[in-house]
């Protein structure tokens, strides 16, 4: 599986498509608090050829299941990442002398086409996963158990009656504070 594009397809004109990014895909890349939701992600594009080079624009969307890093309630969170990408032919990446290149937006966000298709697959999930919180909490939008709290100090469980189980290091600060 993946989401082909052949230069062929878009030579007379932008062609809009919506394709599926299977969730098996990604989700051994995941942290252990983030879970894909559903079998999979879409991925709604345009891409346009200009002369050779291909430029492939768009947004995946999805759903992903969350612990809350604040209050530690699972929670959901809509995915929608942007991305953008172009594709030039085979060997165009050089630019001659080193001292010319520069590293400008243009460059980071280009590879090569071998002059009949692209994967964007990858580059989708790429994006994706980057785009990603470090630390997904509640939001106010989705009034979770402690959206209200954003501004204030919580400790980890307050809005939630799990006891984090605990560890031995947990124990031995306990002893500090008592002695
Ligand atoms: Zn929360």
């Amino acid at each position: 599986m993946s989401v082909e594009i052949t230069l062929e397809s878009v030579s007379n004109g932008p062609v809009e498509r919506t394709e599926k990014v299977l969730t098996d895909h990604f989700q051994s890349r995941l942290g252990s608090d983030l879970e894909a939701l559903g079998e999979s992600f879409e991925v709604a594009f345009e891409a346009t050829l200009y002369t050779n080079v291909l430029y492939v624009k768009g947004n995946v969307h999805g759903r992903m299941g969350f612990q809350c890093s604040r209050c530690g309630e699972r929670r959901e969170m809509t995915v929608d990442t942007a991305f953008s990408h172009s594709y030039v032919p085979t060997g165009q990446m050089n630019h001659g002398d080193e001292e010319e290149i520069e590293l400008s937006e243009q460059d980071i966000d280009c590879s090569e086409h071998d002059g009949v298709k692209v994967d964007i697959e990858s580059l989708c999930i790429d994006h994706m996963l980057v785009d990603l919180p470090l630390a997904p909490a509640c939001s106010i939008e989705d009034d979770g158990p402690c959206a209200n709290f954003a501004d204030g100090p919580v400790q980890f469980g307050d809005n939630h009656p799990l006891e984090p189980k605990e560890t031995p290091w947990m124990k031995a600060i306990r002893g500090v504070k008592l002695s």
